[in-house]
């Protein structure tokens, strides 16, 4: 009850607030907020005690009595984990299912660096606290809550609506990578832990939209260098640690040449409204030409940009020696690269070997856990329906797409061919604190988001 009479509220703030069109939903806001509650207080963290597989019967129990059929929502129990696939089924079989995606487990937090306790959700000032607020808990319940007020309103899907939720998304992924293997054959992917609002940082009014379309690729590639050593009272003309340190040097002062893609180029010229004048200026002239040397240098000397403009590669771990008193045998360093969509990892690490420019140098690539992105396709009938969506809880809001350092879900839907997009309905400040400390987002967002899922899913499911 108290929770019927808070989403009475909220909806009353949300008028107030400029935002007169949001339609209300009162049950499914109510039912948003429980649910995440819930699932915030569930510790769903890898490793002993996880408690993933307890928010899958959460999130299960809540779609069964929602109106989904129980052999249509399965719990699949992996190593310490679970992943929940949950199908409604559209009147058209032959056509290919609308996928929703998110994951259920979150970073680990330490309730002694917490101001309250992280695995105790609590409302307070407007913002919903706890691990997992905002990745992702809120968004999986707003998702889940919506289809059910969709199924309570009458809707019925033209093709199948699935919605999923993996296991170990913050850690190793290997629900992730089975779930997407899956649903290779979605029409579309909306995952909803990617994209979002921003609101305006002094005014709280909604500034901007962007839903997330392409991932960087993730790779580490380890250099080594071996040498047959001897004693360090007679060194060497060659040395593994200078070998090794004089083609770092070289690696660093490297630039892979700078690109630009559809996505990027709509980013830039949308995103330089927001950045002060001499990045703007940079944006906006980069857009028009990606060989612009002094845009470069602005946006390349900038930590916000670079990872936008190209590849990036930088060393991030770096060993060698076995004694103090002796010539090293052996050296390596840890090579992180964050590659632009469109390049293959290989190729990558060919580049950086010629850089290197020393066949005493052995490369290969160690990465772990990620694979090969590339961007998804810009589908015009994906952002109508999001500008479809927003139009009623966020009129005027500017739209325009984003690239992320990665790596999502989207990666390995990506990756095993089926286009996906992040585009979580959920607007905050910059203050969410996600990964980190006292994580928290505003409980206004809620009634706008159910509004947006009600009409964003009928139109990618009609
Ligand atoms: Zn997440």
């Amino acid at each position: 009850m108290r929770k019927v009479m808070l989403a009475g509220a909220l909806a009353l703030v949300a008028s107030l607030t400029a935002r007169s069109a949001v339609v209300p939903h009162p049950q499914a806001e109510a039912q948003a907020l429980d649910l995440a509650e819930r699932a915030i207080a569930l510790r769903s963290v890898r490793g002993p005690g996880n408690k993933t597989p307890e928010v899958a019967a959460l999130f299960k129990s809540a779609l069964v009595a929602g109106g989904f059929a129980d052999a249509d929502v399965t719990v699949t129990p992996l190593d310490d984990t679970a992943y929940l696939i949950a199908r409604w089924p559209g009147r058209d079989p032959k056509l290919k299912p609308l996928v929703i995606s998110g994951h259920m487990d979150v970073v680990e937090a330490r309730p002694a660096d917490w101001v309250r306790d992280p695995f105790t959700p609590v409302v307070e000032g407007g913002y919903l606290y706890g691990r997992g607020s905002t990745d992702m808990k809120l968004d999986g319940a707003l998702a889940i809550a919506s289809l059910i007020e969709l199924k309570r309103e009458g809707y019925k899907p033209r093709r199948d609506v699935v919605i999923e939720f993996s296991g170990d998304e913050e850690t190793v992924m290997k629900t992730s990578a089975v779930i997407a293997e899956k649903l290779a054959n979605a029409d579309l992917v909306l995952n909803i832990d990617g994209g979002g609002g921003t609101l305006n940082e002094a005014t709280g009014a909604p500034e901007h939209f962007t839903w997330q379309g392409a991932e960087k690729t993730y790779a580490d590639f380890e250099l080594t260098v071996t040498n047959p050593g001897g004693h360090s009272s007679a060194p060497r003309a060659v040395n593994a640690i200078d070998e090794l340190a004089a083609a770092l040097l070289r690696i660093r002062d490297h630039q892979f040449t700078p690109e630009l893609s559809d996505l990027t180029r709509a980013y830039f010229v949308e995103a330089a409204k927001y950045e002060d004048a001499e990045i703007g200026a940079a944006m906006r002239a980069f857009a028009v030409d990606p060989t612009d040397k002094q845009a470069i240098a602005t946006l390349t000397a900038n930590p916000g940009t670079v990872g936008k403009i190209g590849t990036t590669c930088v060393v991030t771990m770096i060993g060698g020696g076995h004694a103090l008193n002796a010539l090293p045998q052996r050296a390596s360093a840890n090579i992180n690269c964050r590659i632009f969509p469109g390049h293959a990892p290989a190729d990558i690490m060919a580049e950086l070997a010629r850089v290197a420019n020393d066949p005493g140098i052995r490369f290969a690539d160690v990465t772990q856990g990620s694979v090969r992105t590339d961007a998804s396709p810009l589908r015009p009938d994906f952002v109508a329906a999001v500008q479809k969506a927003l139009a009623g809880p966020y009129p005027g809001v500017p739209i325009f797409p984003a690239m992320s350092s990665g790596a999502s879900d989207s990666m390995w839907y990506r990756h095993f061919g089926a286009p996906s997009y992040g585009a979580s309905p959920v607007f905050m400040r910059s203050d969410d604190f996600s990964h980190g400390l006292n994580e928290r987002t505003p409980i206004a967002t809620i009634a706008p988001a159910i509004d947006y899922f009600l009409t964003l899913v009928p139109e990618l499911s009609k």
